[in-house]
């Protein structure tokens, strides 16, 4: 039968700035299962290099180490995690027990990385062997130090080790506490696991059944201590005491990222407000870009239904103020005019030509009762109601005779009907528009918002009521134009703008004083127009999350450099590397999907506070919102890689030793 632990010629040296330091200088030790071995020695002998050492916390510099038989002197960190966790458990002066955390989930930790079931139940049958009961719900602060340290004795038992490894355990205790420590200690070696504690207190040393004492890196004496204090007893029969091999490193379990889920949540709750201030940055972009994204898709929905009823032979001529090149701009007496004889020339410009209709538009005031609007006015001939796909919900449109004689009729659009009308029907009475009566004939077809501007707010009257009655033009404020088929556009805009130029005499220098434009280039201008909406649009999420994401990778430093304990701890007690990783993965994650999940909320009720209020038409897509989720949640990701993977790296002794 092997020994348990098997030390030949173990050496180790640390190099600190330029100089050699031989902390242990050729350890041959030997320790039989079942033993109970105190290690003692002035500060600075060694001990705990060595205790670190036969805890697979750290390798020798040279010699072997076999426990049980195995060599374990050059085990990846991730493989002695795997061995730790499954044989070996440490207890430490400073008892290192996880903050804010019940005696029950510290006690059941060790579980989480062998992924052993049953963790609650396993871990209040040890605190109950312990002698605490009653403490399970106790957070480590609610624990008096004994207790504490019980607790962490109870936490290096859940995995029945068979080698307990204790540096200095009661060396924070009142003396009676340490006693009581120390018969734990007793206990658990008569149960057949093997002891090996650090101390430099012969009081402390004398309990155990064998001293071996060090001075300067090496061994000066190894002997039985025919008496130990204590009620040492029979010891019962030994554990199994061979080794098959290092135990697989297992994968991560679904428990356990479950875990690492919840304590990152309690983390953030546990401090609120530095969370929340590292969230703001992802939670303004989210909601920026929520927001933006409603309001953007909601007026791109708006102008495709109202240009989605229009042909797409429809061609749009307006006057523009020319700019001659190189030269001043036009003074006002040089703006175009398009009058009705330009319309009526139009018509029969070119046999591509369907129809072209005038156009002008103002606003005014519309009275019924005591009731009175400010709306848009909209002069049209008949053809208006076919070209611009406006035919009225119900009521009629007016005719080309009644353009001609200046008839005063009106169609309503539904918002006018509402703010003059409200239930009751329109359509036959009398309203004065300007101080002018008019008969109302129709209602015109809902048309919705465009975003910044209400479709429905407006009234339409004949062309030549609104030039001479109304609004007092000479002038048309625009010409539709319809050509045969899409394909004669082309033609048609080439006959129409040679048409204008002469009938404007420009000469050949001078550039168009008005403008053609056919469908296809107003959607391609309209799409044109949000494709730099959404370029802007991406521009500010990135700065935002990139923003947002230095915000989450700083307090990861920070909680990193605060939790180097915890972390040794976690590795000490059999936390792979991968494992610390994806724990602090989480945690940024959790962090980043937080303000992302607040953004989310926070920009949908900007959006429908401006549908509701505003009037607005705002659409959240479901896209937008899936998006920004996985957008914040990978922003905590990527940002938070580079802390994690600090955490990883860190070794368990520089993060037990750190103060
Ligand atoms: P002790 O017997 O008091 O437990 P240690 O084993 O902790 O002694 O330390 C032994 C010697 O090694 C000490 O002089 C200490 O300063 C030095 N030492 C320990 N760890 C390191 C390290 N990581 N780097 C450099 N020197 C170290
Ligand atoms: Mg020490």
């Amino acid at each position: 039968m092997p020994p348990l632990i098997e030390l030949s010629g173990v050496t180790k040296t640390y190099f600190v700035g330029g100089g050699r330091l031989d902390v242990l200088k050729g350890i041959d030790l030997r320790i039989e299962a079942g033993e109970f071995v105190a290690i003692m020695g002035p500060s600075g002998s060694g001990k705990s290099t060595l205790m670190q050492i036969l805890g697979l916390l750290d390798r020798p510099g040279a010699g072997a180490y076999k426990l049980l038989g195995l060599d374990v002197s050059r085990l990846s960190d991730d493989e002695g995690a795997a061995l730790r966790s499954r044989t070996i458990g440490f207890v430490f002066q400073m008892f290192n027990l996880l903050a804010r955390t019940s005696a029950r989930d510290n006690v059941g930790l060790p579980m989480l990385y062998t992924g052993e079931p049953g963790r609650a139940r396993r871990a209040a049958e040890v605190l109950r062997e312990v002698g605490l009961g009653d403490r399970m719900d106790h957070a480590p602060n609610q624990l008096s130090g004994g207790q504490q340290q019980r607790v962490a004795i109870a936490r290096a038992l859940v995995n029945r080790p068979r080698l307990i490894f204790a540096d200095e355990p009661t060396g924070n205790l009142a003396s009676q506490q340490a006693e009581e420590i120390l018969g734990r200690l007793i206990e658990m070696n008569r149960s057949g696991i093997t002891v090996v504690m650090v101390t430099h207190e012969p009081d402390i040393a004398a309990y155990a059944k064998r001293i071996i004492r060090l001075k300067d890196g090496v061994i000066v004496s190894d002997e039985a201590n025919p008496a130990p204090r204590g009620d040492h007893g029979e010891p019962a029969a030994l554990r199994a005491t061979t080794l098959d091999g290092v135990p697989p490193i297992r994968e991560l379990s679904g428990e356990e990222l479950l875990e690492h889920v919840r304590s990152a949540l309690g983390a953030i709750r546990a401090n609120k407000l530095r969370s929340a201030l590292s969230m703001l940055g992802i939670l303004i972009g989210v909601t920026a870009v929520i927001a933006m994204l409603a309001i953007g898709r909601g007026a791109q929905k708006s102008v495709e239904t109202q240009l989605s009823g229009l042909g797409s032979n429809l061609i749009m001529l307006w006057p523009v103020s020319p700019r001659t090149a190189g030269g001043p701009r036009g003074g006002m007496g040089s703006f175009s005019r398009l009058t009705l004889e330009d319309a009526a020339m139009i018509a029969r410009a070119h046999p591509g030509i369907a129809r072209a209709a005038g156009e002008v538009s103002g606003s005014g005031q519309a009275v019924f009762g005591d009731k009175n609007v400010n709306t848009s006015l909209t002069g049209a001939m008949p053809e208006y109601e076919q070209m611009r796909n406006s035919s009225p919900f119900y009521g009629r449109f007016f005719t080309a005779e009644e353009n001609d004689r200046m008839a005063r009729v009106a169609l309503l659009g539904p918002t006018v009907v509402a703010s003059l009308f409200g239930e009751q029907d329109p359509v036959g009475r009398t309203i004065s528009i300007e101080h002018i009566k008019f008969k109302v004939i129709g209602v015109l077809t809902r048309k919705g918002s465009s975003g910044f501007q209400d479709q429905d707010d407006k009234i339409i009257i004949p062309l030549k009521t609104a030039m001479k009655r109304v609004l007092g033009r000479q002038y048309l404020s625009m010409v539709d134009i319809e050509a045969v088929s899409p394909e004669d556009t082309d033609a048609v805009i080439a006959a129409v703008r040679a048409l204008m130029r002469k009938r404007h005499r420009l000469p050949d220098y001078k550039d168009d004083d008005f403008m053609l434009r056919n469908m296809a280039e107003i959607q391609a201008a309209l799409s044109g127009t949000s494709k730099i909406f959404s370029l802007l649009l991406g521009i500010v999420a990135a700065i935002s999350l990139v923003v947002g994401g230095i915000g989450i990778m700083n307090i990861m430093l920070v909680s990193v450099s605060e939790r180097t304990r915890e972390i040794g701890l976690r590795k000490a007690i059999g936390a792979t590397r991968r494992a610390v990783l994806i724990q602090f993965l989480i945690e940024a994650a959790a962090m980043s999907t937080c303000g992302g999940l607040m953004g989310i909320a926070l920009g949908m009720s900007i959006a429908f506070a401006l549908a509701a209020f505003a009037g607005w038409a705002a659409i959240v897509t479901p896209q937008s919102v899936i998006l920004a989720f996985f957008f914040s949640a990978g922003t905590g990701v990527v940002f938070g890689f580079w802390p994690a993977r600090k955490a990883s790296l860190l070794s368990p002794i520089e993060a037990l030793r750190y103060e």
